[in-house]
């Protein structure tokens, strides 16, 4: 293993200069407020060492990393049928794209984008109230990173409701074809508040850790998924994880990783380590511009990548 806490603290001091570039995302005060200059990097290894850099105890708003943890929980209550109502393939679009939505009748092309995570959020609903499902969703991610003070930002989730618009849109268009079966406000609800979960990057990278340990997390012990399931899991976050910049982000780094709005990224190095890393600053793909690059640097530093030794 290559010695992770050096390669971390090189990442942090030589990123340093470069601090607060890129767009904060303002759509919401919450996240508009945000000091650009903050970085964290963490990663856990499958033996469970743990290694960090910059800010990353701090906890911010995962946003869109979420998904992983939404379509992990609805793959396991519905399985397969899953993909009856969410696609599998990039889209090539922007996150909050209608467009294609249209074209291909309400049916999302995969889970990560806006629509596909409305429709998941719909599959987390099942059988239960926007309540019971946001307190699944919250208890699930505290059993993945083993830590019960995980919380969502209730700000957060309000300013989400408030300027919604195009998710209400999206939502309503699904909803219009017939494929959303709860009320397009309850699914929302659910929706909103996961993408309001706060975290820091110590515990994001814990969370991920069963996706880098062929679905069993080292650190409890517990098996999360089946090894297939985290294989494909992982798939789908190499291939659509980061909207639009995908494959740029496929290139560039080769491992599967899923960003958010909030600047944190999500990444996963099979067989080696789960990391979290976190800027808040954004590229136009609406992907942390220096959360990118770290990881860029740490591949490139460990040689890690799922494309080859
Ligand atoms: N809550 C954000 C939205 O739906 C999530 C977007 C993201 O993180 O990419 O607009």
């Amino acid at each position: 293993m290559p010695d992770l806490q050096a390669i971390v603290d090189e990442i942090h001091e030589k990123l340093q200069p470069r601090l607060g570039e890129g767009k904060v995302a303002d759509y919401i005060p919450q996240l508009a407020h945000v000091d650009p200059k903050k970085f964290g990097i963490a990663i856990i290894d499958v033996d469970g060492q743990n290694y960090k850099a910059g800010d990353a105890d701090v906890p911010f708003s995962i946003q869109s990393v979420s998904k992983v943890f939404t379509l992990t929980l609805a793959l396991g209550k519905h399985g397969e049928t899953t993909w009856n109502r969410v696609g599998r393939e990039p889209s090539g679009s922007a996150f909050n794209s209608i467009v294609q939505l249209e074209h291909e009748e309400g049916k999302p092309r995969n889970p990560f984008i806006n629509a596909g995570a409305i429709a998941v959020s719909d599959l987390v609903l099942a059988g239960h109230t926007p309540r019971e499902a946001i307190g699944e969703i919250v208890r699930f991610v505290r059993y993945l990173a083993d830590d019960d003070t995980i919380a969502i930002d209730p700000e957060v989730a309000k300013s989400e409701h408030a300027t919604g618009y195009r998710n209400f849109a999206l939502a309503n268009f699904m909803r219009s074809f017939n494929k959303l079966t709860h009320p397009v406000e309850h699914v929302l609800g659910v929706y909103f508040h996961h993408c309001a979960l706060a975290m820091t990057c110590t515990q994001l990278a814990r969370s991920g850790l069963f996706l880098a340990a062929s679905g069993r997390n080292p650190l409890t012990g517990h098996t999360v998924v089946s090894r297939q399931r985290a294989r494909r899991i992982n798939a789908l976050m190499l291939t659509c994880g980061h909207y639009d910049g995908s494959g740029d982000f496929a290139y560039r780094v080769g491992l599967p990783g899923k960003s958010g709005v909030g600047g944190g990224i999500l990444a996963v190095a099979p067989g080696k380590a789960s990391v979290a890393v976190w800027s808040p600053g954004l590229n136009n793909h609406g992907n942390s511009l220096l959360g990118s690059l770290a990881l860029e640097m740490l591949a490139h530093r460990t040689g890690w990548s799922v494309f080859g030794p």
